[in-house]
């Protein structure tokens, strides 16, 4: 690609779940013209969760998928850009006055960015692991729980995720083992009360799962208590959920950002990555939360920060197109999120993110 190709912005968001549309939103009423750089999936980990009954302003529960198409119109109010493109490859290099970032499909520099691309399952990396994925095995109780109505299944894990998805299993399941490495649960008291009192949940403490039987469907795991090295095989589990954590999206930033050992982007409290006009917010950056208005709340505080850096930086940098916003009269908007809601009771799977 040429020169005169390469696409200037002044803000690249990278990642359009909560955090890069809150981003998006705060950036786009800063004035700094934001560009998503979304990926080829809208919506980010959010848009798997069945249910969520703790973001505020929502007193029934709202479905991750819902909130996200929200937040896209309200983004889309903002006349905020979305591109449904991978990042393959960046240089932050900080000797240079613009960031460089190429996608599948386009090449940009712009004057600041906000990474926000997120945190994906871990996995247990046994084999046939990846091959029995989507059959029999998942990282995703809301997502699948469905497909097992009746049937017995397993989840590994003791921490937040794992405890909370094993309550939601068993109203599916009919039954639900919770294998757990140790003999203490890492995650909340109230979630492991709540585990305990279930009638269809059995607790596997000091276990761990060893092999996964079946080729081309989970047919059967085995399970090792890592205490006595007792083996057994469950032949009922032809399901099994693994919850054990999350590792953050950070292969497409080829090493210019420092991360912690966990591989977590390092932030300040403004959000500020080690490089100067580099902004990271949500779950990359976040080992500990991982909440949606959490992941919001620091979508907002990088937007705000990424424009004030433009702002300052402005003089020295060259020509930039800057288109100005301009908000959408309100009667529009509420007519907009009227037609999106009934869109969405309609047609609940089918997120809109075309941009006018
Ligand atoms: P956590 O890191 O908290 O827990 C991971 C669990 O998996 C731990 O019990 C860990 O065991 C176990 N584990 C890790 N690796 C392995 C392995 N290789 N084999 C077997 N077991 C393993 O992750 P979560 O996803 O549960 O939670 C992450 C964060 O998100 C937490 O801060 C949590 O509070 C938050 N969260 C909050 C929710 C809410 O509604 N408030 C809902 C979901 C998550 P061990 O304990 O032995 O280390």
């Amino acid at each position: 690609m040429t020169e005169e190709n390469i696409k200037h912005e002044q803000l690249i968001i990278i990642g359009g779940g909560p955090a890069g549309l809150t981003a998006s939103i705060y950036g786009a009423r800063q004035g700094v013209n934001p560009l998503v750089l979304n990926g080829p999936e809208p919506g980010g980990q959010i848009t798997t969760t069945s249910e969520l009954e703790n973001y505020p302003g929502f007193p029934e529960p709202i479905g991750g998928f819902e909130l996200t198409q929200k937040m896209t119109q309200q983004a889309q109010n903002f006349n905020v850009r979305l591109e449904f493109e991978s990042v393959e490859t960046v240089d932050f290099s900080d000797d240079k006055d613009r960031f460089y970032i190429k996608t599948d499909m386009n090449e940009y520099t712009a004057e600041a960015v906000i990474i926000t691309t997120g945190a994906e399952p871990r996995t247990l990396g046994l084999d046939k692991e990846d091959k029995l994925r989507g059959n029999g095995v998942s990282y995703c109780a809301t997502c699948d729980a469905a497909f097992f109505k009746d049937q017995p299944v397993a989840i590994v894990g003791g921490g937040d995720t794992a405890l909370w998805e094993a309550t939601f299993l068993a109203k599916f399941a009919s039954k639900v083992y919770i294998i757990h490495r140790r003999d203490k649960f890492r995650g909340a008291k109230i979630l492991g009360n709540r585990v305990k009192a279930k009638e269809n949940i059995e607790i596997l403490w000091d276990t761990e799962v060893k092999e996964l039987v079946g080729d081309n469907k989970l047919q059967a795991i085995k399970v090792i208590n890592n205490k006595t090295e007792e083996e057994t095989v469950m032949e009922d589990v032809n399901g099994l959920f693994i919850a054990i954590g999350h590792k953050p999206r950070t292969e497409c930033l080829d090493g210019f950002i420092e991360t912690d050992d966990g591989g977590y982007i390092i932030t300040d409290k403004h959000q500020r990555t080690n490089v100067d006009g580099i902004f990271a917010a949500g779950d990359v950056q976040d080992p500990d939360y991982r909440q949606v208005v959490v992941a919001a709340g620091s979508g907002a505080k990088a937007a705000i920060k990424a424009s004030e850096y433009i702002e300052e930086n402005s003089d020295t940098l060259s020509e930039t197109e800057n288109i100005p916003v301009q908000p959408i009269p309100k009667e529009k908007a509420k007519a907009d999120e009227k037609n999106s809601d009934n869109k969405s009771k309609d047609d609940n799977l089918n997120l809109t993110l075309n941009i006018d």
